[in-house]
């Protein structure tokens, strides 16, 4: 399927050896349905893992690093495209405008940061885009528990959760971009 995935995840790789297993995973089953994928460009963590397995099975990974990372992170050199920006700004910028849908798997501040930026974008219709949560092994059960907290406390939009998936597993995760597409596709 011609489209652009933008997979935000850790550039670590955590101790559960079943997500990291699973980020390989879906790079691989990415790239076997034809999806491309855009990401932040490092070698280390998931997004290496996932980045890597994608190249290898033969799909279209691009990357988008900020400078000053560059020089001090190892950069993913498997890559179909790299883009340098100046800034984490404009690499979410250019994330956010490179790609179809964002799939966000376990990771850190980083994560979270890229999380946060797409779904209040969605929320304030800068953009339409799906966005799917691979919430696997439960990593994201806290972060949405305390969502259900700040919405039952009132300060979320009933809304909140239209167009957000929270998905356990990487087939899951594939079923719903091949179905959100051929659905947009037959509209
Ligand atoms: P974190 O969750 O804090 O590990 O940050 C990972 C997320 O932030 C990824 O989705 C990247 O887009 C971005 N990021 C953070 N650190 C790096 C890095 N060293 N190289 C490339 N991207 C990074």
């Amino acid at each position: 399927m011609n489209k652009t995935i933008c997979v935000f995840c850790g550039s670590k790789d955590g101790d559960n050896l079943n997500i990291i297993a699973k980020a390989a995973d879906l790079g691989r089953a990415l790239a076997e349905e034809g999806f491309s994928i855009v990401f932040g460009g490092g070698r280390l963590g998931l997004m290496g893992s996932v980045a890597r397995a994608a190249f290898e099975s033969n799909g279209r990974v691009i990357g988008i690093i900020p400078t000053g990372l560059t020089s001090r992170e190892p950069v993913q050199l498997e890559l179909t495209e790299l883009f340098v920006v100046d800034d984490i700004i404009e690499r979410k910028r250019l994330m956010i405008e490179k790609s179809d849908a964002f799939l966000i798997l376990p990771g850190g501040l980083g994560t979270l940061d890229e999380l946060f930026e797409v779904w209040t974008g969605r929320q304030v219709k800068a953009h339409n885009k799906p966005i799917i949560i691979g919430n696997w092994d439960g990593y994201y059960d806290k972060l949405l528990s305390f969502l259900d907290q700040a919405n039952h406390q009132g300060f979320l939009n009933s809304d909140h959760l239209d167009g957000v998936a929270i998905l356990k597993s990487v087939e899951e995760i594939i079923d719903a971009l091949k179905t959100t597409f051929v659905s947009t596709h037959s509209r």
